[in-house]
């Protein structure tokens, strides 16, 4: 490295878990670092990188910001591995074997680096890479700093996976009981809205439970914790974190944050485009249009659930029965068991024409932003959660898996802000719950999602608690790199 340019700004290199609900909020983070003039380093899989070259314009997009590259590293997994469902643990293990040397040369070698910021001067990585990336940090002298992508109350839950096995509240006997492991979640969260690595019944050996557990734990030797979260949101169950990690960046939900700062700053014009790795059908916002206000559920179990063709046709004949009209979003890949026999039955098809529409992939976060959408059946995912709260749209949770359990609990009995279906897939049930979120209990709903959005727009403007974290963020990394 003797030959390189001095350093004349800080470089952070941002490595997200693969997948694409590390990889969407962790872009908006570094694009928000990057209008401060910080370069940066945004490493990927390859398999991650080739799709969204493929689907996206992400690297002539990202060009405009001086200084901001994009490197690959390999995930260790078979081309042909489908990284989909609950196999995407296999990423996060895979890295945890592989990845620790490969990283470390790279940042030795200089290929993170470019131009007037040769070195990498601070790394934020993705949380679940757990104690390699902090190893690497401390080994070269790189401050590193987690970020997890998931909500606050995951996150703390799992620092009290020993005193559930103590306790004997896992494995699960009974879904329905009461939880007294969780300090702060006592009087509402059940056995079945634990985080479903709790779910197994060899919780001794299995691998998943005990990895997440002490990735967890990792993160107090972290500079620092960011979490994609906002203070009138989990504040109080923030505050218990920092017991851990004492220093905790809450800057979200980024997506509104970044919106915020691209509308401020006249400089960085805002764009339409998106950060997705399936071919994003835009078609879906002309048919928007058309629709009436508030009158339609989008319908998404976002990037990594698979359901059966039985559950499929259960929600399918649930959203048609409640006579509502609806958007589904379908992956290709979504459906497990797919034997080549794709016939649809007739009534379905037909009440699809009348008021559905169907796309592969759709613009999300404009598609909750169209003032036709009055609803949103999701999977509970993270940043899906965080985007229906930014547009006030009331949700239906169906959770999958990880941190998707707790999440659609809070959203149900904590905040308000809608219903809870886990662990059932009935055409009833989803007729009547959604009829209930679009029709009996609207107003009620409407009422508490508007509050929400208007307090997590407060967070993120100038002088609230998440626009103040990231200034102290910029902050950290411009004094870590001049001292
Ligand atoms: N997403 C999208 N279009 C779709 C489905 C998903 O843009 O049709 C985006 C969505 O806006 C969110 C992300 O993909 O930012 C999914 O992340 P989430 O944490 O909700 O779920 P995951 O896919 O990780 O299970």
């Amino acid at each position: 490295m003797e030959n390189q340019r001095p350093q004349t700004v800080p470089r952070v290199l941002i490595f997200p878990m693969p997948a694409q609900g590390h990889v969407n909020p962790m872009l908006k983070l570094a694009e928000l670092l990057a209008m401060s003039g910080i370069h940066i380093t945004f490493l990927n899989t390859d398999h991650i990188h080739n799709r969204l070259i493929k689907y996206t314009d992400i690297e002539t997009r990202y060009s405009k910001y001086t200084g901001f590259i994009f490197r690959t590293i390999s995930d260790g997994l078979d081309e042909d591995h489908p990284r989909k469902g609950k196999l995407v643990w296999d990423i996060v293990h895979s890295l945890h074997q592989k990845a620790k040397p490969v990283l470390k040369e790279m940042l030795v070698s200089g290929q993170l680096g470019s131009g007037d910021s040769p070195s990498v001067t601070y790394m934020i990585s993705d949380g679940l890479f757990g104690e390699f990336t902090i190893d690497v940090g401390e080994e070269l002298g790189i401050p590193t700093v987690h970020f997890r992508c998931s909500s606050a109350c995951y996150f703390w839950s799992y620092f009290f996976f020993p005193r559930l096995l103590e306790s004997g509240e896992i494995p699960i006997t009974n879904m329905d009981k009461l939880i007294s492991s969780v300090p702060g979640m006592e009087s509402f969260l059940r056995a079945r809205d634990l985080p479903s690595m709790c779910r197994v019944t060899d919780v001794t050996t299995d691998q998943t439970l005990h990895m997440v557990h002490e990735v967890t734990y990792q993160s107090h030797r972290a500079r620092a914790l960011i979490l994609n979260t906002f203070e009138d949101l989990e504040g109080p169950i923030v505050r218990r974190i920092t017991e851990f990690c004492p220093n905790i960046y809450t800057i979200g939900p980024l997506h509104t944050h970044l919106n915020v700062r691209l509308a401020q700053n006249s400089k960085w014009s805002s764009d339409q485009s998106s950060n997705n790795l399936y071919d994003e059908d835009r078609s879906c916002l002309t048919w928007l249009d058309s629709q009436p206000p508030h009158s339609v559920i989008y319908v998404s179990f976002g990037s990594i659930t698979v359901v059966s063709k039985a559950e499929l046709l259960e929600f399918w004949y649930g959203l048609v029965n409640s006579k509502q009209r609806f958007l589904w979003v379908m992956p290709p890949d979504m459906v497990l068991g797919e034997d080549g026999e794709n016939s649809v039955p007739a009534d379905l098809e037909e009440a699809t024409r009348e008021r559905g529409c169907m796309v592969g992939y759709a613009p999300q976060e404009q598609v909750l932003a169209h003032s036709a959408v009055g609803g949103f059946l999701t999977h509970s995912g993270w940043n899906s959660t965080l985007e229906s709260i930014g547009a006030g749209v009331p949700m239906i949770c169906w959770p999958y898996f990880g941190d998707q359990q707790i999440n659609s609990r809070f959203v149900s009995q904590v905040w308000n802000l809608g219903l809870d279906m886990k662990d059932v897939c009935d055409r009833k049930v989803v007729e009547k719950m959604v009829n209930d979120l679009m029709v009996e209990r609207r107003r009620e709903f409407a009422e508490s999602t508007a509050e929400m959005a208007r307090l997590a727009k407060r967070s993120v403007n100038e002088g609230g608690p998440s626009y103040s974290n990231l200034e102290r963020l910029i902050q950290d990394i411009i004094s870590c790199w001049t001292n």
